[in-house]
């Protein structure tokens, strides 16, 4: 019996799939402050024409660039595991796969876009991409991007992320980033907070607003996004095109698909391409797993709202808790976005994506399991995945179904050491699902038409 289903180089894939194509109706356009949609021009000042292309295609099967191809060879295509050992452990007769994304040279799916983006600002004459991090994954990831590519990047990490992972800091500076910790005194927005606020833990949004700042400022800079947008989602179906050729090779297909979502894009990464397959009439469950203390498509608002914290970006139709909502302090920092992909939320809210929310101390408690069982000490985000199909595969133990179950090992939790500490020290909190903070911000919701 197989352990590790691998595909050699060549047969990795060779175009993005696109689920746009396959979508039922067309997706809701991004808004501008006069409430109309916002065209190509108003994201040219931060965004090569390629990308801007790409977020706006219809097109079902977008190319790789060649180049692009040639540095993610450096870990790609990645390997889909069998977890014998963890179905042994759960005494499941679920089947179990795993496709493990923890093998890039940052840890997480994050580089398959980052490299893509790169590439495309390269082309278009850029010198030099600005971008936010938080707990430091993109941060990575972009600089990783940047220096295989030679742009210069500048990362502006969350202060208090800054202190808090000093060895993210320092890998982004191995790869030759410059990185600060935000608010900074080289931008008018981080002045401005820093004027109230000399100590300022600082926040993604505040992040997000300096990165935007300096791009929009200069012509030779741009900005990089990690997560949400559709060119960002389209990168990442690499991963879902390699498992569904790799399941086919020892003759399976998922039942059900499971991945942590934050801002969706490695979900949309490994799901999309199986939506073809059931927009076409196949019957499969796609199951997008969220915190419990952050939990945006389960208890969510489907409305207009900014995708910053402070309010500068284009307004998107998606699942929010509002965007002025601040999540608990969970260990599985890329999973606290107050929303979603556009296109994840609209095919949710179409009834043909599924959502569960699980609470932190059970994530913690299958991330153990599975480390325990198939060695690989998984990322917080990506227990969040693992949870839910041990929730499953012991439902499975029960009724004796014999489920396929598939799901995204989006990282390792090698830089998370601190996280799985406090939960061994029993300091791990179940947060309640923060009714009031999320009814108050949903109150802020910005008014469209
Ligand atoms: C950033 C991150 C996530 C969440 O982001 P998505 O865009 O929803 O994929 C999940 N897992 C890991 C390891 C991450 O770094």
């Amino acid at each position: 019996m197989k352990t590790k289903i691998l595909l050699k180089e060549s047969e990795m894939p060779t175009h993005w799939y696109n689920v746009i194509a396959d979508m039922p109706n067309p997706p809701t356009p991004p808004l501008g402050p006069d409430g109309n949609p916002v065209g190509p021009d108003a994201l040219a000042a931060i965004f090569p024409e390629e990308l801007i292309k790409q977020e706006m295609s219809g097109e079902r099967w977008i190319k790789i660039p060649d180049e692009v191809r040639e540095v993610l060879r450096l870990w790609r295509p990645s390997p889909l595991y069998r977890a014998h050992r963890l179905e042994k452990m759960l005494n499941t007769p679920a089947k179990i796969f795993y496709k493990n994304e923890s093998v890039s040279p940052a840890g997480s799916h994050k580089p398959n876009t980052a490299v893509a983006q790169a590439y495309y600002n390269k082309q278009a004459g850029i010198k030099k991409l600005t971008t936010e991090t938080g707990a430091g994954q993109w941060g990575c990831s972009i600089a990783l991007a940047g220096q295989m590519f030679g742009l210069d990047v500048e990362v502006f990490m969350v202060n208090i992320s800054y202190g808090q992972k000093p060895y993210r800091r320092t890998m982004m500076r191995t790869w030759g980033a410059q990185v600060h910790a935000s608010p900074t005194n080289l931008t008018e927005s981080g002045r401005s907070i820093l004027a109230k606020d000399p100590n300022s833990e600082g926040s993604l949004g505040i992040a997000i607003s300096e990165a935007v700042e300096i791009a929009a400022s200069r012509p030779d800079t741009n900005y990089a996004l990690g997560s949400v947008l559709n060119h960002v989602l389209l990168h990442q179906t690499i991963i879902g095109e390699e498992a569904k050729k790799q399941l086919a090779m020892v003759g399976e297909y998922p039942d059900m698909i499971f991945a942590p979502c934050g801002g969706g894009s490695n979900f949309g990464g490994i799901a999309f391409p199986f939506f073809a397959d059931k927009a076409a009439g196949k019957k499969i469950d796609l199951v997008a797993v969220e915190p419990t203390s952050c939990p945006t498509l389960t208890k969510g608002t489907y409305a207009y709202d900014f995708g910053d914290a402070i309010g500068l970006t284009p307004l998107m139709k998606m699942y929010t808790l509002g965007h002025d909502f601040m999540p608990p302090g969970i260990h599985a920092g890329g999973l606290r976005y107050h929303g979603d992909s556009a296109l994840i939320s609209q095919l949710y809210n179409e009834g043909l994506l599924s959502a569960i929310a699980v609470p932190q101390t059970e994530t913690f408690e299958a991330g153990i399991l599975f480390a325990k069982s198939e060695g690989i000490v998984p990322a917080p985000e990506s227990t969040h995945a693992i949870a839910a199909t041990i929730r499953e595969a012991r439902r499975c133990a029960e009724t004796g179904e014999a489920k396929t179950l598939l799901f995204n090992l989006s990282g390792h939790g090698h830089f998370d050491m601190t996280s799985y500490d406090r939960y061994f020290a029993g300091e791990l909190e179940d947060y309640d699902y923060p009714e009031e903070a999320i009814k108050e911000s949903l109150a802020h919701l910005p008014k469209v038409g």
